[in-house]
């Protein structure tokens, strides 16, 4: 098979591909080997591709390609961490579309990219086409070679760029590629919002007597089209640029005063742009949708709680399992609620199979050997302050009494710091100071390159799932949706996707108080909190786990039946479909 022939073939399939929704992503994660995401908003946007396909929804998405992908985490004996490039080669995966070159200006220089296909096939003979573009191509000045080779690197002028070429240079490819029918933009995130600007442009009004920039531009065109969620409280998860380097950069594509009009008087803020060139957006979990309402005041932001792809996340033994008690599960994930009836000693079994696996990970990696009879306790996520890592080890006399008179512990984390992030590694150097210090008593090891593999083995070895950011950070989360599928019970701050999905008791524990999204920070939480979190594995989780085991079985049995079957993506397309696309 030529690449030429199977080119001209994908060509003129794609012409006629009638896609409904053009979903834009930063990053997205479909698989570990196709390292083009960072963490749970790349995965999120992976699964959701995959259940789109899954489901035959007319679905297109667009994206980067990474070459250096995000980066390789190395931690040294003290957990320095230091970044490498990601090595991989595109042409394995992806398809180079080499008849397809379009173009965007940056900074006064016309830069051309290059799609590279992947098709994401779904489990019922549905497909999503995936495109990555490439501007390291031989005709570009040196510099903007490298323009898509980092996910989340560079400075400001860079990662402006990169939004230039996502939002603008993306709507560009599928009116190259005459893809037709869409009527629904989705901006996962306000990374792709300069696809609204591409979009003002297209629809601009040539009328020469006009002073009326309403007359000229139309706005209400572009709104119809284009739909927004919007995924962190945190305020530097929102892009702002200054308008002297948008000029910069964007010349004068569109004029100043419309700009600040959608965008901002200050500066631009791509979450602005979105708010106001969407005729839906959305928040990811219900608390979260609250939380975005008070920072965004006069903008109806809706929510769809986050989910993931139930058979991406299920481990092999816990797929067995279902395929064999809930058969036609993959498909229909609510299904899952049935798994209260699968035996509970076939089901504790398969969690033994599934722990060994990470026990096995453990000991060839670093060493250590764990106690496949000992609770074991994860922890893995973005190391960033307001995750709150190092909580569990602010008592250290109270855990080591904990677990001397209750039953012994094992913890094992993962998670990498942004390369900026100088807390955020600092972070990981505390968690290593603590595993020193409490050597005898808990073993503790933290993982190298936390990745989606990783996630897996983690969200289904481990006894219990932990999570500890600080209130209402947190927008959603979606690990613990991940151990849910496999039976691992949560234990987390009353935040994100956990309000909605928490029974005290049946399907995990609380950390700290009842939820609040107003909250206003309380000095004395973190110090509530760690109480809070020592009571209830002294009093709870630990007698539980070790002297009622039955009991524990049952809560296992419950987060999937109550949990997993609503955390996935099927529920959760369905909401997009019902609540946003077919509006
Ligand atoms: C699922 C996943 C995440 C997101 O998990 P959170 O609970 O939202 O932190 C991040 N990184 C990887 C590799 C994942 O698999």
């Amino acid at each position: 098979m030529t690449t030429t022939m199977q080119n001209s073939d994908i060509y003129s399939e794609l012409k006629h591909l009638d896609a409904r929704i053009a979903y834009f992503s930063m990053e997205i994660g479909l698989r570990v080997d196709l390292p083009t995401y960072s963490g749970g908003l790349g995965v999120l946007a992976g699964d959701t591709i995959k259940a789109a396909a899954d489901h035959r929804l007319p679905f297109v998405a667009v994206t980067l390609l990474y070459r250096e992908g995000y980066f390789n985490q190395h931690l040294d004996d003290h957990g320095n961490q230091t970044e490498e490039p990601v090595h991989w080669d595109p042409a394995t995966l992806l398809t180079e579309l080499r008849e397809v070159t379009i173009r965007v200006e940056i900074a006064g220089r016309s830069i051309a990219l290059r799609p590279w296909l992947y098709r994401v096939e779904g489990l019922s003979g549905g497909q999503v086409p995936v495109f990555f573009l490439d501007s390291d191509l031989p005709e570009n000045e040196p510099e903007d070679r490298k323009l898509t080779a980092q996910l989340y690197g560079g400075d400001r002028r860079y990662r402006l760029s990169q939004e230039i070429i996502l939002g603008i240079g993306g709507l560009r490819l599928l009116r190259q590629l005459e893809i037709s029918g869409i009527r629904n933009f989705h901006l996962n995130e306000g990374h792709a919002a300069l696809l609204t600007l591409e979009l003002l442009h297209l629809y601009r009004r040539d009328i020469e007597e006009t002073w009326d920039p309403d007359q000229v531009w139309d706005h209400e065109r572009v709104r119809r089209q284009c739909v927004f969620t919007t995924h962190t409280p945190v305020p530097a998860g929102h892009d702002r640029f200054d308008y002297g380097l948008v000029a910069e950069l964007l010349g004068d594509f569109i004029p100043l005063e419309v700009l600040k009009r959608f965008a901002g008087e200050e500066d631009l803020n791509l979450t602005n742009l979105a708010l106001n060139l969407c005729r839906h957006t959305n928040a990811v979990s219900k608390c979260h949708s609250m939380v975005s309402r008070r920072m965004f005041p006069g903008y109806q932001i809706e929510s769809v709680t986050n989910g993931v792809h139930s058979p991406s996340w299920t481990c092999p033994e816990f797929q067995k399992l279902y395929d064999r008690y809930l058969p036609e599960w993959r498909l229909d994930n609510s299904l899952l609620r049935n798994a209260i009836m699968i035996p509970a000693e076939e089901l504790f079994q398969a969690h033994q199979d599934a722990k060994q696996r990470l026990l096995k990970y453990i000991t060839d990696h670093c060493g250590s050997k764990f106690d496949p009879e000992v609770l074991t306790i994860g922890f893995a996520r973005r190391a960033t302050p307001y995750k709150r890592a190092t909580l569990l080890f602010s008592d250290p006399e109270r855990l080591n009494r904990i677990t001397r008179e209750q039953g012994p512990l094992q913890l094992v984390l993962a998670g990498k710091a942004h390369p900026h992030d100088e807390p955020g590694k600092q972070l990981i150097r505390d968690i290593f100071t603590a595993a020193r210090q409490f050597h005898d008593n808990i073993k503790i090891v933290y993982l190298e390159n936390y990745n989606m593999t990783l996630g897996s083995l983690l969200t289904s070895g481990v006894d219990l799932w932990l999570n500890t950011p600080i209130r209402p950070l947190e927008a959603s989360g979606t690990s613990g949706m991940k151990a849910a599928h496999n039976g691992v019970p949560n234990f987390s701050v009353l935040d994100g996707w956990w309000i909605e999905g928490w029974i005290e008791g049946k399907t995990g524990w609380a950390i700290g108080p009842p939820p609040t999204c107003f909250e206003t920070p309380d000095p004395e939480t973190n110090r509530l909190d760690a109480e809070d979190l020592y009571g209830k594995l002294e009093n709870e989780i630990i007698p539980t786990y070790y002297r009622k085991r039955e009991a524990w079985i049952e809560v296992m049995r419950q987060a999937i039946s109550f949990n997993a079957s609503f955390f996935n993506t099927y529920r959760m397309l369905l909401e997009y479909y019902m609540n946003i696309y077919r509006q």
